[in-house]
């Protein structure tokens, strides 16, 4: 059944709450199956922030995983009160692991609102980047600011990764699912490097979709979806609502790719209230696990795996309670017994995918990814804390740079021009941005001349953050703003 030759040294986590009866129970099946696996036992999470070690994940657990390269973790949970950061966000950002994959399927036998539909697509999403990067900052008392920063580099791992997958996987359409309709710098990165990766894979359809339009039509046809590929926010939201139509977190299973390294949980939580109880449903952690043994290679035990859970789940006899009637359900040990005494057995209304081994993406290293022939700085944005109207403000602003190389060309509020004209009514708030141009031909700004420029608004007004407005190779690289 599988390489007997071969063990594989892999990391587990069991993590908080439930995480230990689900990990013995994929435990206990995996090694049924015949795969052979040196199992390092490290902690995470709870236990961890409890010790005092803020981060929850202690060094031992990430000299483990950096030497296995492959884990299987429990929910961790983020105690209130002991640690600051979560636990699942330090490994992620640890490891590099750019891509989150989600599959969902509809399982034969389960309830759930798109059931007979044969609902079965992957969501790819982007794991590191966008405005999980946690760069925020309070810009005035009342006006806060989140970076929603996106690179080529991470764009393009993660693209590479859904038509790898696509291949993998013997899938035939890839989805990018942006709102780059609305920011054409960041999510139009996205749309624009996935236009031109989708060019190396001509075996495959490529399909560009606005985000909304996605999940309205994930809902109303979600038939269509093959593999979908989107950035961080974006697919945190459109992947729940995929496990939402085939019968929620309890059986989502996901991966978390990087370069060197691949963690592999259930989409669920530690589940506090059932924990100890023996009635956890661990199928969710056991899909996750079988994506873990493709991962190894392991093709054939995890196809054995993939078959008895659905065939055990169809036949409906020996389910968790939150799958059936609790008066008769059975407990997380009775259903994987289940699974072991089903080995071999297979739906008759569902077929495993025939699998291949992944191609990882490979992209360069070097962290200027991107370069140009040429770059010029055409002017600066100065944002600018201010209890003025916009119009006594913009007076201020230039008779301060009256003098000055650079001058004043208009005053935006959240994106709206309000000076020196503007049919606009905004609701303003203390926070400006004064956008400053060299004066007559000139077409190029200095540094020189914005730290002249700062310093002069700087006398009267509060600056809180500066961004030049450069050009990569002649082309504008900043947004304009609505009215201008
Ligand atoms: P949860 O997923 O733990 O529970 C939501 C509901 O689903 C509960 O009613 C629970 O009993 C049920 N449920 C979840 N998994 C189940 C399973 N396998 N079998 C049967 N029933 C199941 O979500 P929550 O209550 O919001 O979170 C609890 C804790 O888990 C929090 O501390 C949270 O931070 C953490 N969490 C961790 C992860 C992770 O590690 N990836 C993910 C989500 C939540």
């Amino acid at each position: 059944m599988s390489h007997a030759s071969v063990t594989h040294n892999v990391t587990v986590m069991p993590g908080d709450g439930v995480g230990s009866e689900c990990v013995a129970a994929v435990r206990r099946i995996i090694a049924a199956a015949g795969v052979s696996i040196a199992w390092e036992e490290c902690e995470a999470g709870g236990v961890v922030f409890r010790k005092g070690i803020s981060s929850g994940v202690p060094r031992e657990t990430i000299d483990s995983i950096a030497r296995t390269r492959v884990a299987l973790k429990g929910p961790l949970e983020t105690p209130v009160g002991y640690g600051e950061r979560s636990a699942n966000v330090t490994l992620r950002k640890l490891f590099e692991l750019y891509g989150n994959i989600r599959p969902t399927r509809e399982l034969p036998g389960v309830q759930a609102p798109f059931a007979g539909r044969q609902v079965d697509f992957v969501v790819v999403r982007e794991n590191v980047e966008d405005l999980y990067a946690g760069i925020e900052h309070m810009q005035t008392p009342g006006v806060a600011q989140c970076l929603k920063l996106m690179s080529r580099k991470g764009c393009e791992k993660v693209i590479r990764l859904a038509f790898e997958m696509a291949r993998a996987e013997g899938r035939h359409r890839v989805h990018c699912a942006t709102k780059s309709n609305i920011m054409k710098l960041t999510e139009g990165l996205m749309k624009r490097t996935f236009e031109e990766v989708a060019r190396e894979y001509p075996d495959l359809q490529s399909e560009h979709i606005i985000i909304d339009n996605c999940a309205h039509q994930m809902v109303r046809y979600p038939e269509q979806f093959d593999v979908i590929v989107t950035s961080n926010l974006n697919g945190d939201i459109i992947s729940d609502l995929a496990a939402g139509l085939v019968g929620g977190l309890g059986l989502a299973p996901s991966a978390n790719i990087g370069n060197d390294v691949a963690m592999f949980e259930a989409v669920h939580g530690s589940a506090p209230t059932i924990a100890g109880k023996n009635i956890v449903n661990p199928t969710a952690l056991l899909l996750s696990a079988v994506m873990m043994l493709r991962h190894l290679g392991e093709f054939e035990a995890a196809a054995t795996i993939e078959n008895s859970v659905i065939f055990t789940i169809e036949l409906g006899k020996t389910l968790t309670p939150d799958l059936t009637d609790p008066d008769h359900a059975a407990s997380t040990t009775q259903f994987t017994d289940k699974v072991i005494e089903h080995f071999g057995r297979k739906s008759d209304h569902w077929k495993a995918r025939h699998y291949h081994a992944l191609n990882p993406p490979r992209v360069s290293p070097r962290s200027d990814y991107v370069q140009v022939k040429s770059r010029s700085i055409a002017g600066v944005d100065i944002f600018v804390e201010s209890p003025l109207d916009a119009g006594a403000l913009g007076e201020s602003v230039t008779a301060l740079l009256a003098d000055s190389p650079l001058r004043l060309t208009s005053i935006s509020n959240r994106g709206a021009v309000v000076y020196p004209s503007s049919d606009a009514r905004v609701d303003c708030v203390d926070h400006w941005r004064c956008r400053l141009m060299p004066r007559g031909n000139t077409r190029e700004a200095t540094d020189a001349q914005i730290a002249e420029a700062l310093a002069r608004i700087a006398t009267k007004h509060a600056w809180v953050h500066i961004e030049k407005l450069q050009a990569f190779d002649g082309v504008n690289a900043w947004a304009a703003d609505a009215g201008e």
